[in-house]
C-alpha cells in the first residue's frame, strides 16, 4: 500500500501499537494523525494529553517520522487528509465508549478501508462470550476465561516510520495548565519499570493501604493509552493482573452496553435524594467523615483517588446520603486524570448496587472501613489538616471528642 493514516485516540504511544506497526509493515507512507476534536474536550486532562502529544510526536520524529495534529471534527480532519494525500486506509485502536464507536461508524461509512486494531485491553472486548450473551455479566466467570485465553503476540516499536514529507505537522496549542502529573509514554515507562522492580511483590498485601498509597499510580497513563495493559499484564504477579482483568471486564460491558454512563445497567427502581448541600458537601470534602473528607480531598489535590478511598467515598454518597451515583460519577470524571467511561461509570455502578455486583445491597461501613484500612490514621491526617493532631482513637470518629474540633464539621449522617 502507499499510504496509510494510523489516527491515535487514547493509545499514544509506540511501544505494542498494533495498528501503527501493521501501517509501518503494509504501507511505503504512514501519516500518525491526532485530531484535537472540540466535541471530545479533555477538561482537567488537557495539560496531560498535550504532554503525552509532545512524547509521542517526540518518539515518532526521533524514528524518522511524525505526529500530525489537526484540529476540528475527527472524521472530517481525517478523511480531508485522507484526500489530500490519497491515501488508501485508515488504521486505528477500536475503542468501546459511544462516542469513540460512534466516530468509528461514521469514519467506516466513508470512502476508505478503516481498519480497527487490538491495544485498548489486555483482552479485545467482545473476545469472551459466555453461552447465550455478547458479554460477560459478572467479574469470576469473566476472570475465569480470561486467565485461559492465549494472548496476542506483542507488536515491537518500529524502528522507522516514514512520512510523507510535504505535509504541515500542526502546532500544539501551548499555554494550558500543566495537570497534577506529566504525561506521556516515555514517563510512564519509566514508572513501570521502577514500579514493578521495586514495589510489584509487595502489591498483594499492599493495595489496600490506604496510608502506604503501594498502587502503581499507573492508571493515567493507561487511560491515554501510553502503556500497553498487554505488557503490564505479561509481568505476572496475579493481584495486579487480576486488576487490569477488572479494567478488561468494564470495557467488555461498555463495549456491549453503550448506555452504560447513563442508564441503570441493572434497572432496581432505586429511589435517590436530591440534596445539592449534601452534594456538595461531599464534593469538597466537608462531610464531617474523617475518611470520606480524606479521599475527595486527594482527588481535588492530585487529579488521582487511591482505589479503596474510590469505593469508601462513593458508597457514602450512593448509600448513605442517597444520592444517584450519576451525580458522583460526573464529580469524579471532572477531576479523575484517569477518568473514563468504562471505568469510571462501571465503578460507581457497581458501588450503587445497578451494576455487576452480585450482591448490590451490600452493606459499607465507612467507620470500619477507616480503621481496617487507615489503622493508624495517617492517610486521614495527611489530606485533612483539622485533624494533624488528632489521636488514634478520634481521628476516624472526631465527634465522640469532648470539644468539637476546630474548623472541621459535625458529620452528616
Ligand atoms: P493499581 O492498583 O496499581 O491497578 C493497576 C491498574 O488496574 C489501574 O491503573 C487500572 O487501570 C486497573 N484497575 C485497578 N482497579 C480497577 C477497577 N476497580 N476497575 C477497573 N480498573 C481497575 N479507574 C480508572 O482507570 N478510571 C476511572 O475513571 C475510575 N473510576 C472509578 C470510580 C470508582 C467509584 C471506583 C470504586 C473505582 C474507579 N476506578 C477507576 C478503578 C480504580 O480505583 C483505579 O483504576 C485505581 O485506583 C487506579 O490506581 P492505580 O493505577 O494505582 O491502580
Amino acid at each position: 500500500m502507499e499510504t496509510v493514516i494510523v489516527l491515535f485516540n487514547r493509545d499514544l504511544r509506540v511501544h505494542d501499537h498494533p495498528a501503527l506497526a501493521a501501517a509501518c509493515a503494509a504501507a511505503r507512507h504512514v501519516v500518525p494523525l491526532f485530531v484535537l476534536d472540540p466535541a471530545i474536550p479533555a477538561g482537567c486532562r488537557t495539560g496531560f494529553l498535550l504532554d503525552c502529544l509532545a512524547d509521542l510526536r517526540a518518539s515518532l520524529r526521533a524514528r524518522g517520522g511524525e505526529l500530525f495534529v489537526r484540529h476540528g471534527d475527527t472524521v472530517t480532519q481525517t478523511m480531508r487528509l485522507a484526500r489530500d494525500l490519497g491515501a488508501q486506509a485508515v488504521y486505528t485502536s477500536a475503542d468501546v465508549s459511544a462516542l469513540a464507536r460512534g466516530r468509528e461508524q461514521r469514519l467506516s461509512a466513508e470512502p476508505i478501508d478503516l481498519r480497527r486494531f487490538p491495544g485498548l485491553t489486555v483482552v479485545p472486548p467482545g473476545q469472551l462470550r459466555p453461552a447465550g450473551s455478547d458479554h460477560y455479566k459478572v467479574f469470576t466467570p469473566y476472570w475465569r476465561a480470561w486467565t485461559q485465553t492465549p494472548w496476542r503476540d506483542r507488536a515491537p516499536a518500529p524502528a522507522t516510520v516514514t512520512t510523507p514529507g510535504v505535509l504541515e505537522p500542526g502546532a500544539l496549542p501551548d499555554g494550558p495548565p500543566r495537570s497534577h502529573l506529566r504525561g506521556g509514554e516515555t514517563l510512564a515507562r519509566a514508572r513501570m519499570r521502577s514500579w514493578t522492580r521495586h514495589c510489584l511483590d509487595g502489591y498483594a498485601d499492599g493495595h489496600d493501604d490506604l496510608a502506604g498509597d503501594r498502587t502503581s499510580r499507573l492508571s493515567p497513563y493507561l487511560r491515554f493509552g501510553c502503556l500497553s495493559p498487554l505488557e503490564l499484564a505479561a509481568h505476572g504477579n496475579a493481584a495486579f493482573t487480576r486488576q487490569l482483568c477488572w479494567r478488561d471486564f468494564h470495557h467488555q460491558v461498555t463495549y456491549a452496553f453503550s448506555r452504560i454512563g447513563r442508564d441503570d445497567y441493572r434497572p432496581r427502581n432505586l429511589h435517590w435524594r436530591d440534596d445539592p448541600d449534601a452534594l456538595q458537601a461531599w464534593a469538597a470534602g466537608m462531610t464531617g467523615v474523617p475518611i470520606v473528607d480524606a479521599g475527595m480531598r486527594q482527588l481535588l489535590a492530585e487529579g488521582w483517588m487511591h482505589n479503596r478511598a474510590r469505593l469508601i467515598t462513593a458508597a457514602y454518597l450512593v448509600k448513605h446520603l442517597r444520592i444517584d451515583w450519576r451525580e458522583g460519577a460526573r464529580h469524579f470524571f471532572e477531576h479523575l486524570l484517569d477518568g473514563d467511561v468504562a471505568n469510571n461509570s462501571g465503578n460507581w455502578q457497581w458501588v450503587a448496587g445497578t451494576g455487576n455486583d452480585t450482591r448490590p445491597n451490600r452493606a459499607f461501613n465507612p467507620i470500619r472501613q477507616a480503621r481496617r484500612f487507615d489503622p493508624d490514621g495517617d492517610y486521614v491526617r495527611r489530606y485533612v489538616p483539622e485533624l494533624a493532631d488528632a489521636p488514634p482513637s478520634l481521628v476516624h470518629e472526631p465527634w465522640q471528642a469532648d470539644r468539637p474540633v476546630r474548623a472541621y464539621p459535625a458529620p452528616l449522617f
